[in-house]
């Protein structure tokens, strides 16, 4: 068995055990070894029946002495009721609602017990306790110590994973290799793999635990660090085109537009424009609330990159930004005599004219489009340039590395020694600064903190469930005044297996608002539907065909619907606060006064309270520092959005892990920058960058 292996290849997991797995994120054999508990329970205390004290966790070894199922008279419980013993002294035992326990434990098994003693109606008894037959060919592992307590699913508990791992981890004894080299597992004191992986799940103490989990973070800490490092170096090798300034169209255009630049913007575009005056690669990530203005930033600069002669590729996440992005650059380079394309999967065009693609292709080739705009069909096989410069990617966080990479792979050079066109990636995702350093250590960093002055009046405002009806009342007058209404749910169908009634879901709240609002347009969009549908749905919200639109949170990436003056955020405390506030920078755009209402179900005063920041701040990177210090990063950015194993997210905030897991990297590459003498590191770093995703 190798860790890689499909998790079907244990004995005994069949089809259906193997999707209950899945529910919990386990494929692999590695997979359920990562399982890693969420805490302990400790019964380390064995001792002899007479010793056992009321209220305390104990363990002991001793027979069934008798064992029996009955029923409660008044609430109809199933009670098995035991009683067990050593030779100083018998106890009662109840188990409630386990009527199959009767069948798998006898009178006269000898078993080890960890439980407490309780008393109440029932008398003096252990209440539940765990148990495992005592044999001698098998160590305790769900009583008589730290039991580990995993997340559990329908038909997986924790004593199916217990035993399942403990099962694993003795058929793989001396076949887990180890990734980390010895000489950085001796200089920062961590446990080897093997001994790492016994610890998390079956520790000797609270503290080797805590040891093991740590060895286990500094790995993937380390792998990223690797990674980001490794492409610094490797860019810092490289060679782009210098790009000269030109000040006087610089000049004309910021005079020409219809509103002065923050001092923010100034200071970005400067940053910007500097950076490619040089021949090393810019790798920079404009990091901005929405609506601080970023767009116009990297106008500047592709128009400084146009001017001298090369092309710019501009990349948005989805049609609609495309065309917006397009229509922008349209109407505020009108005059500078620019060839400007869009290029998308569905639309093809040359300074507002329509083209074939045919077309549109070859003039790309020929270096004639100066600014193409599109989407990933910017990075597909057939769009070659003849001398691309400057590469835009708008709200795609990191990797925008990797796409530079795959537009350089098409990109046609007839310049001798240039390879690699400038990057600038641009983010609406607020990142505190330790983080920022981490993940994105490879980068250099410009800030838009500052919002354009006079725009967006936005009332924010936490509403009880009682008060709900206020807010139909609400929803009915703006949309008579000419506004458009988003209604976020935290999900897209109630969850069954929660069995929550209230839950809100997108599907049910359309049905409802239906119902409520037969005089309006009401519209739905969610992440199960197709690209296709949801850019439709967005482009009749963006004309008025649709009034309310009820959606998930898929409406966060940054699409521009002048007209919307309400948002209503049910369940918010299903969200972060710095995904609010992304949600939040929705509406109001047009500068006319819009109303942010949060729902919450939740009475609990820390969630009230975690959520009236929102009421007290307007900065996303404050209310990112405070989400982070309050929920972790693993929440705070969700992992799957970058790809990032939950352990590294979670060790994030550790500064001195991450110190130390960055010499550590520096050390290593140092030696061998191509980790020759290191393979399995070499590997695991290839499979790090594949899962790190291109999206
Ligand atoms: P984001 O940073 O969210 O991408 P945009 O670049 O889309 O923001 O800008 C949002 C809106 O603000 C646009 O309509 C843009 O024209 C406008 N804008 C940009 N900079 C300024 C400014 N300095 N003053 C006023 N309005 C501005
Ligand atoms: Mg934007």
């Amino acid at each position: 068995m190798k860790l890689e292996a499909e998790i079907e290849k244990i004995t005994g997991i069949g089809p259906k055990l193997q999707k209950r797995l899945k529910k919990l994120g386990i494929k692999t054999v590695k997979d359920l070894l990562l399982h890693f508990p969420h805490r302990y329970e400790d019964f380390s205390n064995l001792i002899k029946v007479c010793q056992i004290k009321e209220g305390e966790n104990f363990s002991a070894k001793g027979w069934i002495l008798e064992i029996k199922n009955w029923q409660t008279w008044k609430k109809r419980m199933n009670l098995t009721e035991a009683i067990f013993g050593d030779e100083t002294g018998t106890i009662k035992i109840v188990w409630f609602n386990q009527p199959f326990l009767k069948k798998i434990l006898k009178k006269g098994d000898f078993v080890c017990l960890a439980g407490k003693l309780v008393r109440d109606e029932y008398g003096i008894y252990v209440s539940n306790p765990y148990f495992e037959k005592i044999s001698p060919f098998k160590d305790l592992i769900h009583t008589a110590r730290l039991i580990p307590i995993y997340p559990e699913t329908e038909g997986v508990t924790s004593k199916w994973l217990r035993s399942k791992i403990r099962e694993v981890l003795l058929k793989l004894k001396g076949k887990i290799e180890d990734p980390l080299p010895k000489e950085i597992r001796k200089e920062y004191k961590l446990l080897p793999v093997e001994e790492a992986f016994w610890q998390v799940h079956f520790p000797d103490s609270l503290k080797s635990a805590k040891r093991a989990k740590e060895r286990f973070a500094f790995e993937e800490l380390f792998l990223i660090q690797l990674f980001v490092l490794k492409e610094r170096i490797k860019l810092a090798k490289e060679k782009a085109i210098k790009i000269p300034i030109d000040l006087n169209s610089i000049k004309e255009f910021v005079e020409k537009l219809p509103f002065k630049l923050t001092d923010a913007q100034r200071k970005a575009s400067w940053q910007i424009l500097k950076d490619m005056e040089k021949e090393r690669p810019m790798n920079r990530l404009l990091e901005g609330d929405v609506g601080s203005g970023k767009t116009i930033v990297a106008m500047i600069a592709a128009l400084n990159v146009a001017k001298s002669g090369f092309q710019v590729a501009f990349m948005a996440p989805t049609e609609i930004l495309a065309r917006q992005h397009f229509e922008n650059f349209l109407n505020f380079l009108k005059g500078f005599n620019l060839k400007i394309g869009l290029l998308t999967s569905e639309d093809v065009r040359l300074n507002g004219e329509k083209l074939k693609k045919k077309e549109i292709l070859k003039m790309i080739e020929d270096g004639e489009v100066e600014i193409l705009i599109g989407t990933h069909s910017l990075i597909q096989k057939d769009v070659k340039f003849k001398n691309l410069a400057f590469v835009i990617v708008d709200e795609q966080h990191r990797f925008g590395v990797e796409q530079r990479a795959k537009l350089l792979q098409n990109a046609n050079f007839k310049l001798e020694n240039v390879k690699i066109p400038h990057l600038l990636s641009m983010t609406a995702t607020p990142i505190p600064r330790t983080l920022a350093l981490t993940i994105y250590g490879d980068l250099d960093l410009s800030i838009l903190d500052q919002m354009p002055k006079g725009k967006r009046k936005v009332k924010t405002m936490l509403i009880s469930p009682k008060e709900k009806e206020r807010a139909y009342e609400f929803i009915k007058k703006e949309i008579k005044k000419g506004g458009k209404v988003f209604v976020i749910c935290p999900r897209i169908e109630p969850d069954k297996e929660l069995g929550l009634t209230e839950q809100k879901a997108v599907k049910k709240e359309y049905q409802k608002l239906k119902e409520i609002f037969p005089e309006f347009k009401i519209g739905m969009l969610h992440g199960k539907m197709k690209s296709k549908e949801k850019e439709e749905v967005m482009e009749k919200f963006k004309k008025g065909e649709i009034e309310i639109l009820v959606s998930t949170s898929v409406v966060e990436v940054g699409v521009d619907i002048p007209k919307a003056t309400l948002m209503i955020v049910e369940g918010a405390e299903r969200f972060g606060l710095a995904q609010l506030h992304q949600f939040r920078g929705r509406i109001g755009r047009s500068g006319e006064k819009a109303y942010f209402l949060l729902f919450t179900e939740s009475s609990a005063k820390k969630t009230r309270e975690r959520l009236k920041a929102l009421l007290e701040s307007e900065s996303g990177f404050e209310l990112a520092e405070k989400d982070l210090k309050i929920r972790g990063p693993g929440q705070f950015f969700g992992s799957k959005q970058w790809g990032i194993p939950d352990l590294a997210m979670s060790s994030l905030t550790n500064v001195f892990l991450v110190e130390k897991t960055k010499e550590a990297a520096k050390k290593i590459l140092e030696k061998d920058f191509e980790l020759k003498n290191y393979p399995l590191l070499r590997e695991k770093l290839e499979n790090f960058k594949r899962e790190i995703h291109l999206e």
